[in-house]
């Protein structure tokens, strides 16, 4: 087997097709090998991703200023993105950061205020009595205030962002290969990657960007320290006039005054059925999936009924007028490493890993596969941009 390409990356999804389409960028030759999204979730027995569905939260806003940068980067770019990949994934609909004026939990507006002065991130703090006024569909509670972000931020499609990445990939040159890859061999020219519809292929290197899936037997040659939470999230079905009404919600994030649900909340977004669903998410238990087959077992499983409950109970109090008729119920995973940043290193000098979402990844995927491209590569981070060395 030879190096037929420079590098391979495996795993087809928000970081992956990311990396893939940089590296084209770069004048790599590239493939990415992935399959693509199941179609009977309930009984399928191979891997899952934590990208299926249409909708994650995009800003710029965050109490990180690692995690800000990398959104602010990735944001800049989304459509020049959309233009190569010939597809729509962005809505920039603004986001509400809204949490404690005071107290012990304030420090959730605290930190981001810092961030944004740092990062220059435009925003317009709200007290509560405004609040209400510019958003009335809202119930905040007394003592809580809000950042709303009105630029950029708001959603995106990750389903659409992954096929616009793939999209601009295969255009610049990469090969797109739909199957699991089973294992990846070190050899002494390169790396030979084994997949399940029984084909190999050659690199000289090899980027693994499997998502939760990282840590399955074969793929890198030291597990990765990734912990893997279950996470549900629930949807309500909204009539078509209740989703016009709310044309102008933005995405919130909300750290109420009290411990229990910090709900993340999506506004009225129509799904590939042709209904609209407004989605609340934010899980009040973690509850670890140690293995791949735990993993694969929470996917099929469609999430937990009193998890979904629950936060319907937070999204009703939050927005008491809601309009709805069904309600139901997601199940997916989010993976996080010790630091709660992205994970981006060679573990050999062929073998890039490229992983540990934690949560956030989404919006800012396309700086993380800028990223995992640069270091299989063989260059530098760029230090003047984050504190994190991504280790
Ligand atoms: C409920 C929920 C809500 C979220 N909300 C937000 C949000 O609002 N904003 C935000 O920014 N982020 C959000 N996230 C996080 C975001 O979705 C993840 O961080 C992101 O999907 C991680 O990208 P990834 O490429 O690491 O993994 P994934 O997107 O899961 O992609 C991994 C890919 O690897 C493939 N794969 C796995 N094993 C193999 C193998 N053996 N061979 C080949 N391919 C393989 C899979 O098929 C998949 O395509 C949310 C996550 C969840 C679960």
């Amino acid at each position: 087997m030879g190096t037929e390409y420079e590098v391979i990356v495996v795993g087809a999804g928000m970081m992956g097709s990311a990396a893939a389409r940089h590296l084209t960028r770069m004048g790599r030759k590239v493939a990415l090998i992935g399959p693509g999204e199941p179609a009977a979730p309930a009984s399928h027995t191979g891997v899952f991703a934590s990208h299926y569905d249409a909708a994650r939260i995009t800003r710029a806003l965050d109490a990180n200023a690692d995690w800000s940068r990398l959104a602010i980067e990735s944001m800049d770019r989304y459509a020049d993105i959309a233009t190569e990949g010939q597809r729509t994934f962005h809505h920039p609909v603004g986001v509400l950061m809204a949490g404690p004026e005071r107290g012990p939990r304030s420090s959730f507006i605290d930190d981001n205020m810092r961030v944004a002065l740092r990062n220059r991130v435009a925003f317009e703090a709200l007290s509560g009595p405004e609040l209400a006024v510019r958003f009335p569909y809202f119930d905040f509670p007394e003592g809580i205030i809000a950042m709303h972000e009105a630029r950029g931020a708001g959603h995106i499609n990750p389903r659409e962002l992954v096929a616009a990445q793939m999209a601009a990939a295969a255009a610049g040159g990469a090969d797109l290969y739909p199957t699991e890859a089973l294992r990846i061999e070190e050899t002494a020219g390169g790396v030979v990657v084994h997949c399940a519809d029984g084909t190999q292929y050659g690199a000289q290197k090899v980027i693994v960007a499997c998502g939760a899936f990282c840590n399955a037997d074969g793929l890198l040659p030291e597990p990765l320290p990734l912990t893997v939470f279950a996470r549900t999230i629930a949807f309500f079905e909204l009539p078509e006039a209740e989703a016009t009404r709310l044309k102008q919600m933005p995405s919130v994030l909300y750290r109420p005054l009290e411990d229990g649900i910090e709900p993340y909340i999506l506004p009225p977004v129509r799904y590939p059925d042709g209904r609209h669903y407004i989605k609340i998410g934010g899980d009040p238990v973690d509850v670890v999936l140690e293995t791949v087959q735990d993993m694969k077992d929470w996917f099929r499983s469609g999430g937990n009924r009193d998890v979904g409950d629950a936060q319907a109970d937070v999204l009703l109090r939050l927005m008491p007028g809601l309009g709805h008729t069904a309600l139901t119920y997601g199940a997916c995973v989010t993976s996080f490493s010790p630091s709660g940043k992205p994970l981006i290193f060679n573990q050999t000098d062929r073998i890039t890993a490229l992983a540990a979402g934690c949560g956030a990844a989404a919006k800012s995927s396309d700086e993380i596969g800028r990223l995992g491209a640069l270091a299989a590569c063989g260059e530098p981070l760029p230090a003047d941009l984050y504190e994190s060395d991504f280790r």
